[in-house]
């Protein structure tokens, strides 16, 4: 029997964060000939490049959602594909501590959602909780085996290295910027140089995900929003208060984990990130505004319905520790009490692509569509770092 070709033959990947050189690397492992435009003059510019280069063990999401088996399904992928190409990762384990009794529920619910989603996980009490961490404050706590640090610009990197030996065609400082059918089928992207044309498109393309998807002819309905995540990290002379990784119990009505101390491969501690709405979708800093930005968040109905929902109290007391290194310190000090204010520093910030309903509501889970000869990735905030291979093998199969 003679084997038959994959019908699609030629791939542009648009974006190239963990996930557009994710999927890169799937396909070319599945025959197809890829080109990946990236508008930035690196990889891995944006999210993949500035978070908090933890592989997430898979507990905290809804069992059978895409981010429950993708993250633990990824965990394991994701450690391996490191190991074998030496990219740096450390599988440590953390600590999730509840600080009151008035936690205690919330941490149950994670240590159930952690069996049902297969996590390694164990409730421990405080006195065990001092063993893996002297400095930490807690009534109960539950310990994490699966959970590692890793390098995720390093895996990029790598990912690079592979896709070049295998012949893709990689090109950085190349924006998409224009999508149309092509006249016989398939797809034509313009990048202001040229129009390359494909058999099919991927739009991995994060925090403009939404506009690629507009491109394209779709018509999304969500909306990508930029919330930014700030860092401090501990003065080296304090570094001694953290061992590993340690969260706090998360606000289940709340998209993001709370900010937490994470050691780093260096040995540095990170603390945070927090959660607060970026006026630039690339935006690092607050001096960075986009009007064009700001406009379409004004637009859409389902950001002011997210507003009246999260602005008071929530939204401002997050406005407010942004500014203020004493506030951001007195909420490390509820999980490490010795913290104070004069033992962190600014650290840098990430900005995350969550996707918003018209009805205010954010997308909890990862948001893949389908379109003649184009598959966009919608929603893929965190652990989407941790899950790439996974979502990639998903990609590849919806192509297939
Ligand atoms: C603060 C923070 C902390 C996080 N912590 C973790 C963590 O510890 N663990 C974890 O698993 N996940 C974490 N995440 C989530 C994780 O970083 C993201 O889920 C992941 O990086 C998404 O990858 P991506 O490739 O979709 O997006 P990105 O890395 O943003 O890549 C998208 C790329 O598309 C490019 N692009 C956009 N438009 C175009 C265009 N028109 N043409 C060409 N290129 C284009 C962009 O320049 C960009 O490089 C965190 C995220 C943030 C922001």
């Amino acid at each position: 029997m003679s084997a038959t070709l994959p019908a699609v033959r030629r791939v542009v990947v648009i974006g190239g964060g963990i996930i557009g050189l994710s999927v890169a690397l799937e396909l070319t492992r599945r025959g197809r000939r890829v080109t990946v435009l990236e508008k930035e003059d690196r990889w891995a510019a944006h999210q993949t490049g500035h978070n908090s280069n933890v592989v997430h063990a898979g507990l905290y999401y809804k069992p059978g959602s895409f981010k429950a088996r993708m993250s633990v399904a990824g965990n394991a992928s994701m450690v391996d594909f490191a190991r074998a190409h030496g990219v740096p990762v450390e599988v440590c384990g953390k600590l999730v501590v509840a600080t009151s009794a008035a936690e205690l529920p919330a941490l149950r619910v994670l240590a159930e959602r952690a069996e049902a989603n297969g996590v390694p996980a164990k409730m421990i009490t405080a006195a065990e909780a001092l063993e893996y961490e002297p400095e930490v404050a807690c009534v109960r706590a539950l310990r994490v085996e699966s959970t590692g640090i890793i390098d995720f610009a390093g895996i990029c990197a790598a990912m690079v290295r592979l896709l070049e030996a295998a012949g893709a065609d990689l090109r950085p400082g190349t924006p998409a910027l224009g999508i149309r059918p092509g006249p016989t089928g398939g797809v034509e992207i313009a990048t202001g140089r040229e129009v390359l044309r494909a058999d099919a498109l991927v739009n991995c393309a994060g925090l403009q995900s939404d506009r690629v998807a507009r491109l394209a002819g779709l018509s999304p309905r969500a909306r990508i929003v930029p919330f930014r995540g700030e860092y401090y990290e501990l003065r080296p002379e304090r570094r001694h208060l953290v061992r590993g990784l340690i969260y706090p119990v998360p606000d289940p009505t709340l998209p993001f984990l709370g900010v937490h101390l994470t050691r780093m491969l260096d040995g540095s501690v990170h603390a945070g990130p927090n959660a607060v709405l970026a006026l630039r979708r690339e935006g690092y800093r607050w001096a960075d505004v986009s009007a064009r930005d700001l406009a379409e968040v004004a637009r859409f109905p389902g950001a002011w319905r997210l507003a009246r929902r999260y602005a008071f109290p929530t939204g401002l007391d997050e406005v407010r520790r942004s500014f203020s290194a004493r506030r951001f310190a007195a909420s490390l000090a509820r999980l490490v009490p010795a913290v104070r204010p004069e033992d962190i520093v600014r650290h840098g910030s990430g900005v995350r692509a969550q996707a918003l309903l018209p009805d205010g509501s954010l997308v909890d889970d990862f948001l893949i569509e389908t379109a003649p000869n184009q598959v966009h990735v919608l929603n893929a905030p965190s652990p989407a770092a941790t899950g790439a291979l996974e979502i990639a093998r998903y990609v590849a199969d919806r192509m297939d």
